[in-house]
């Protein structure tokens, strides 16, 4: 587990020169040719002055350039910030200036806009990639000298003497989901990365004869370390779907004879809702869901229709994603008293344990807080001292998820603790009403929160989307709770809505239904 990246990338090229690193748009890139693109870039940022510690911003869908740019980085000992294209005005220049990107990768498209927007911060130059075919002929947008391609072709054969990064090098620096406040950029090292794709590859069984589909976005954690990192250090091929979406990912998965990917819980439920032909699954051998809650019903629904079962896997962008995950092959226990899904277990070199609020360690079976230590952790948030101190005391991390572990050693999380409700002092976790209500057939996706109530502290609201020509009303989902759960627990009030305030990583925001934000 010691060294760079960059050594352990080497090692497959030097392994398999000719062996499939990235399928997009049905081109082939092989190892060595990736690996030569990558020096090639290395090589026009050194022009560009990118050295140790800098930090370069990237702004696209899932496709090859951001693996071209990550391999480049990580050769100058620089890191890549992971930025979403849907990013835009404050929000975008928020992330460059708190970085302190020194440049950025774009859309061609985008380039007038971003380049205004990134005045006065530390961007110095912009690289962009155009629509379609990249090589020496411009779209009509593009510029020569931004333009990511005509400036590969100008440095070919060219390359930078590689600069050395270790172990605690920052290979990347991405922002958490901002599902309960904004986002922080987690510090993911080479040696954090490294640990989470062996262990994850092992797991997952992972072969160069492996095609993995990667879902999940590349400037999320979980598409950049487990649907990107982690085949690529195996050997294994990438497909790329640029942006992704449900019937995309469908119709890649078939035809490109997929045989993994792990994604978030509403593109399976995406999937779910398409009429699919029925081989569509035939090569996957294994489908994780990681990111969020995943609700036993989809699961069983998945399964049922598509014959593939969905494998709960739990991580944070401050544990460089996977920590957690139910092996293939095994099926994760439902918790007796919740009726949640368990996500599994500990990986590999992960240490849990669950603590009280003052940190206290808490007996087997007992539910409290998820603590996480081991080489997944990151060494704290970037520019944040205080929130670095407060989240990862001795250097291990809370995670502010409530959890049990029991005596076999699966995990079950239980909810957020911010988002526990109390009413008239007795707790109750949103994720249990939740998962209650979306045993509805006609129950699509689900969201409780607690509002604030003059008699009773708090009150349940759940908020519902409801599935295609379902024809049910809110009275009827309140009887279907009552009948299943303590009668606090059950919601006082069902508000139907055409849909859920979501992260740009598409988590359920629960926070922004408290202010809120969607009421109908
Ligand atoms: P922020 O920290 O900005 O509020 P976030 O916590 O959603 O946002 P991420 O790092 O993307 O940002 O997500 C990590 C969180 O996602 C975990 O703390 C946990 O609450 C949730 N999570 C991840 N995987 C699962 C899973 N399989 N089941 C339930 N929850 C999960
Ligand atoms: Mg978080």
């Amino acid at each position: 587990l010691r060294g760079s990246l960059t050594e352990a990338w080497q090692q497959v090229v030097a392994h398999a020169p000719d062996g499939l690193a990235l399928r997009h748009d049905g081109t082939s890139t092989t190892a060595a040719e990736l690996e030569r693109a990558a020096e090639t870039l290395a090589a026009a940022l050194a022009d560009r002055g990118v050295g140790p510690g800098d930090r370069v911003g990237v702004q696209l869908q899932n496709v090859p350039e951001v693996v071209m740019l990550m391999l480049a980085l990580w050769r100058r000992g620089a890191a890549a910030v992971l930025l979403n294209p849907m990013y835009a005005g404050d929000e975008l220049r928020h992330l460059v200036t708190d970085s302190g990107a020194v440049g950025l990768l774009v859309e061609a498209s985008r380039h007038e806009e971003i380049a205004a927007l990134v005045e006065g911060t530390d961007v110095a130059w912009l690289l962009t990639v155009g629509e379609g075919q990249a090589g020496p002929e411009l779209d009509e947008e593009q510029d020569p000298e931004h333009d990511l391609a005509t400036v590969l072709a100008a440095h070919d054969g060219r390359s930078a003497e590689p600069v050395a990064a270790d172990h605690d090098t920052v290979a990347l620096l991405t922002y958490t989901s901002g599902t309960t406040g904004p986002p922080k950029g987690a510090m993911n090292t080479h040696g954090n990365l490294l640990a989470v794709a062996a262990t994850s590859a092992a797991v997952m069984h992972l072969t160069p004869a492996d095609r993995v589909l990667a879902v999940a976005p590349l400037f999320h954690i979980t598409g950049a370390v487990i649907d990107l990192a982690t085949p690529l250090l195996a050997g294994a091929a990438v497909i790329l779907p640029g942006r992704p979406t449900p019937d995309g990912a469908a119709r890649l998965i078939r035809e490109e004879a997929v045989t993994c990917t792990t994604g978030s819980i509403t593109v399976f439920n995406g999937m779910d809702r398409l009429e699919l032909p029925e081989d569509t699954f035939a090569s996957v051998r294994c489908l994780h869901s990681g990111g969020a809650p995943v609700p036993p019903a989809t699961v069983e629904r998945f399964e049922q229709r598509h014959g593939v079962y969905i494998h709960n896997i739990y991580g944070m962008t401050e544990t460089s994603s996977a920590v957690i995950a139910v092996p293939p092959g095994e099926r994760a226990p439902v918790d007796a008293t919740s009726g949640s899904l368990s996500i599994g277990k500990a990986l590999p070199g992960v240490e849990l344990r669950i603590v009280d609020p003052d940190g206290r360690p808490l007996p087997t079976g007992e539910p409290g807080e998820l603590e996480i230590a081991g080489p997944a952790v990151v060494p704290g948030y970037w520019g944040k001292p205080e929130a670095t101190a407060e989240t990862f005391p001795g250097g291990r991390l809370r995670t502010g998820d409530g959890a049990i572990i029991d005596a076999d050693g699966w995990v079950h999380i239980v909810d957020r603790l911010k988002d526990q409700i109390n009413v008239s002092g007795y707790k109750v976790w949103p994720r249990e009403v939740e998962d209650a209500l979306l045993g509805h057939p006609a129950v699509h996706e689900a969201a409780v929160v607690g509002e604030p109530d003059d008699y009773s502290g708090e009150r349940v609201v759940a908020h519902l989307t409801l599935a295609e020509g379902a024809d049910v009303d809110a009275d009827e989902l309140i009887a279907f709770a009552r009948e299943r759960l303590a009668r606090y627990k059950a919601p006082r009030e069902v508000h139907l809505v055409e849909e859920l305030p979501k992260t740009l990583t598409g988590k359920i925001q629960r926070r922004a239904l408290r202010d809120g934000a969607t009421r109908t």
